[in-house]
């Protein structure tokens, strides 16, 4: 098995690459904000409660999503490996993290953090509001975003760099650039499938 984290801020391209990296080596996709997106779109209750957190730009708390992701993984006993996108973040739910993998007998393998200037992040945020339909994509919304990551979510690559998994890339280049430059850490672990 084979465990990655896709780590960077709010609109470093996490959604965009794990597609690519999903297709390239298949690998089981957990995306916070896509489960928590679904959970509001069915209005579920975990979905109502995390909408309030989601449309400030504050994160959900950590017991909400801990709880989420483990019935995902467990729901994928077979996985070639899982592709961990906008989770963790917090150093709470990385050591959740750890003790969930670590009861699978597995661990985290490889964490790609995406390095995009905060200028750029703003724009594409901007941008993706205009087309995505996103609650949270306006502008004080995503300020919000990027001072809860800065607050919270940073300390997180501090945990695993100190475990020697923390990979940096540039995420500033065009998406198959910064894809090849993934591709080359993926590749000392695991080979493309197709
Ligand atoms: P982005 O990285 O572009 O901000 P996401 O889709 O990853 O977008 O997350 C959107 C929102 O969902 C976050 O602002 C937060 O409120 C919530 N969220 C997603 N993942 C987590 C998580 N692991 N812990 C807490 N909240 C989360």
């Amino acid at each position: 098995m084979f465990n990655l984290i896709l780590f960077g801020p709010p609109g470093s391209g996490k959604g965009t690459q794990s597609e690519k990296i999903v297709s390239t080596y298949q690998l089981q996709h957990i995306s916070t904000g896509d489960l928590l997106r679904d959970e509001v779109s069915r209005h579920t209750p975990l979905g109502i409660e995390a909408k309030k957190f989601m449309d400030q730009g504050m994160l959900v708390p950590d017991e909400v999503v801990i709880g989420m992701i483990s019935g995902k993984i467990d729901a994928s006993p077979d996985a070639r490996g899982f592709i961990f996108d906008g989770f963790p973040r917090t150093s709470n739910q990385a050591e959740a993290l750890d003790k969930l993998l670590e009861f699978k007998n597995t661990t985290i393998h490889l964490v790609l953090a995406l390095e995009v200037p905060e200028n750029d992040l703003i724009t594409r945020l901007v941008n993706r509001g205009i087309t995505s339909g996103r609650s949270d994509d306006n502008e004080e919304v995503i300020t919000k975003r990027i001072k809860e990551y800065h607050a919270k979510t940073e300390p997180v690559a501090k945990y695993y760099n100190g475990q020697g998994k923390l990979e940096r890339v540039p995420g500033n280049n065009t998406i198959d650039q910064t894809f090849q430059l993934l591709t080359k850490h993926i590749n000392k672990y695991l080979l493309p499938v197709a």
